[in-house]
């Protein structure tokens, strides 16, 4: 069990002592017998319960049913359930399939945790709504003589789970329901469930579990949701639920058992440990916590890595506020240890407005970009932050292989194609390595822009624009694609940006030019294979994204980044992602 019971402490105020938060595997019964069979999975899959939800199953209203046998099928479903078991019989009030009489439903966790024949088991807990409970003195008093009730103490009978769901939102009387609940000595476990509006939800469920006065289980529903799911065991949360298959889920966000044990390393979270993230929006395909966690993994280091969605709509000041208020929120928590981030679209500009608003550390490279991917806190032993600094990685991922394949960038001409985020932080990046660059895009006055902008900085090379259809006569020793062009889903799946076949002066110091493309997703974009095939340098987008990840990681952890490892594992999830879609 996650807690053990103390003695009263002097104020009164039940004490107790935490352990382990449980993994907990919710099983929506339909049939009993598969039930079990899932139950058997969640065991070796090495889950701590599993919660049976009747909801579906239970229904002595509907027209043919036969309640005595579905009652008689519950009983043995608890009594021969290999792990610790939560019986529910959710009500459709919240979020449930039960809609049938309330007493028929106390009346079925009554008879399922009654002493019956000798091989009949009670589950671990009942689980009933505070709604229901506290407003129904016929429910509450059958509820009571299910339970190990403090009145009437019975050790061989379920404690009592007492819980509150919103699927909408925060509960506007969520302070009401909690002291409701605290205020029922019979409850075990108080549990509260609500529906995330932004990841700033998560905090004020912390909040909540760091001043439980029993055992507690604090979640928050949806996309947003997802921290307080993985950091139950950080706050000392009585459990986190996670689903055996990503289709059988009983709770919007809610993550699988693989996901949480696998990915996330739930197992090896504990209270110190460091949390980081991606900030971006959408987020929920990133393959950032794939490769940021397994990582820490190899480093044995205590932190975990989670996506981390921040709003983002076609208004820059709304999403602007957005992340302010959620990454404000984030570093000046004091318990949360968020201790870094990755930021990605549409976020990167916002970070570095930001960090100049709060006065963080801006390296002078970011300084000229004007965008920032990475963020970076150190924390006091107390929490509070002490240093905060960004920096842009992606400007040391364009050039890192580019100068690999040249030798040198100093005198070398690079053609980028594009003018946005991409292309800035790469046209920074050459010419602070000496290179003669030209920004080619389909919009000129954009592309004009930032060459001016470059040269203004006036540090290294040169940097000139030019019209997209210059390109193919540009000599140069390096072509870098920095548009969507190519990209899967993108807006020309199967377009070239450097239109190779008609390129027809290479530059003057290589026999044949590199290609650099920043689109990762296919790995093997058509300029990619097109490059290959006329036996060109190719530096594929993988690359770049992994640079920028280790060059994240090796800020944050101060050792180097596996970055086979990190290959490696993109590669195979881009491969596995475009063989089953
Ligand atoms: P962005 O700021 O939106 O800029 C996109 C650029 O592409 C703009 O210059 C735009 O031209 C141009 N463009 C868009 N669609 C086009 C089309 N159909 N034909 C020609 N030009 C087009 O995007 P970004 O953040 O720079 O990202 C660009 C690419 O870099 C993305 O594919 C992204 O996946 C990739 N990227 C990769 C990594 C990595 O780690 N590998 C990191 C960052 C970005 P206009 O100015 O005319 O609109």
């Amino acid at each position: 069990m996650r807690f053990v019971r103390l003695l009263a402490s002097d104020a009164g105020v039940p004490l107790y002592t935490r352990t382990v938060t449980l993994l907990c595997v919710p099983i929506m019964v339909r049939d009993p017998d598969a039930a079990l069979a899932l139950a058997h999975e969640a065991k070796a899959a090495g889950a701590g319960m599993v919660e049976y939800r009747v909801d579906e199953f239970f229904n002595p209203g509907a027209p043919e049913a036969d309640p005595s046998r579905q009652q008689r099928e519950i009983t043995r479903l608890v009594s021969q359930s290999p792990l610790p078991c939560i019986l529910t019989c959710r009500s459709a009030t919240e979020g449930g399939g039960y809609e049938g009489d309330e007493g028929e439903r106390a009346s079925l966790y009554e008879k399922t945790s009654s002493p019956g024949a000798k091989d009949q088991l009670p589950p671990r807990y009942l689980d009933i709504e505070l709604a229901s409970y506290a407003g129904d003195a016929d429910i509450r008093d059958s509820l009571n003589r299910a339970i190990d009730h403090p009145a009437r103490k019975r050790a061989d009978a379920p404690g009592l789970i007492l819980s509150a769901h919103d699927f909408q939102s925060r509960p506007a009387d969520l302070t009401r329901k909690l002291l409701a609940m605290q205020a029922e000595p019979a409850a075990n476990v108080l549990k509260i469930a609500y529906r995330a509006r932004s990841l700033r939800d998560n905090l004020e469920l912390f909040e909540i579990l760091s001043h439980a006065d029993r055992p507690m289980i604090a979640l928050a529903m949806g996309e947003f949701g997802l921290m307080s799911r993985v950091l139950a065991p950080k706050f000392s949360a009585f459990l986190t639920f996670a689903s055996l298959r990503p289709e059988s889920v009983t709770a919007p966000g809610q993550p699988t058992v693989s996901e949480l044990r696998d990915l996330y390393r739930f197992r090896s979270i504990g209270s110190k440990t460091k949390v980081y993230g991606v900030i971006g929006w959408p987020v929920g395909h990133s393959m950032s916590p794939l490769v940021h966690n397994a990582v820490f993994n190899a480093h044995e280091f205590d932190g975990v890595y989670l996506p981390l969605p921040v709003h983002a709509s076609d208004d820059a000041e709304a999403n602007y506020a957005s992340f302010k208020a959620t990454v404000g929120a984030l570093v000046d928590d004091p318990r949360l240890d968020f201790s870094g981030a990755s930021v990605t679209i549409p976020h990167k500009e916002n970070l570095f407005r930001y960090a100049r608003e709060r006065g963080w550390t801006v390296d002078s490279l970011c300084e000229a970009v004007g965008a920032a991917n990475t963020l970076s806190i150190e924390r006091t032993a107390s929490g509070s932050p002490k240093k905060i600094r960004i920096t842009n990685t992606d400007v040391e991922a364009c050039v890192a292989p580019l100068r690999a394949a040249l030798g040198t960038l100093e005198g070398r001409t690079i053609a980028i194609v594009g003018a946005g985020g991409a292309a800035r932080a790469a046209a920074f990046g050459f010419a602070n390595s000496g290179a003669e660059v030209i920004v080619f895009n389909r919009n000129l006055d954009r592309a004009e822009r930032l060459a001016a902008e470059v040269s203004e900085w006036g540090k290294g090379g040169s940097v000139a624009a030019s019209s997209h259809d210059k390109l193919p006569s540009e000599p140069a020793d390096a072509y870098v694609n920095a548009t969507p062009v190519g990209m899967a889903g993108g807006p020309d799946p199967q377009g070239f940006a450097i239109p190779i076949d008609r390129i027809v002066s290479p530059g003057n110091t290589r026999p044949s030019p590199v290609v650099l493309d920043t689109v990762y997703n296919p790995i093997e974009t058509p300029l990619v294979l097109a490059a290959k095939a006329k036996g060109w340098t190719v530096i594929d987008g993988v690359t770049m994204f992994v640079g920028q990840a280790a060059a994240q990681s090796e800020g944050w952890i101060g050792r180097p980044a596996p970055r086979d490892l990190m290959d490696r594992l993109v590669r195979e999830r881009l491969d596995s992602a475009n063989r089953t879609s």
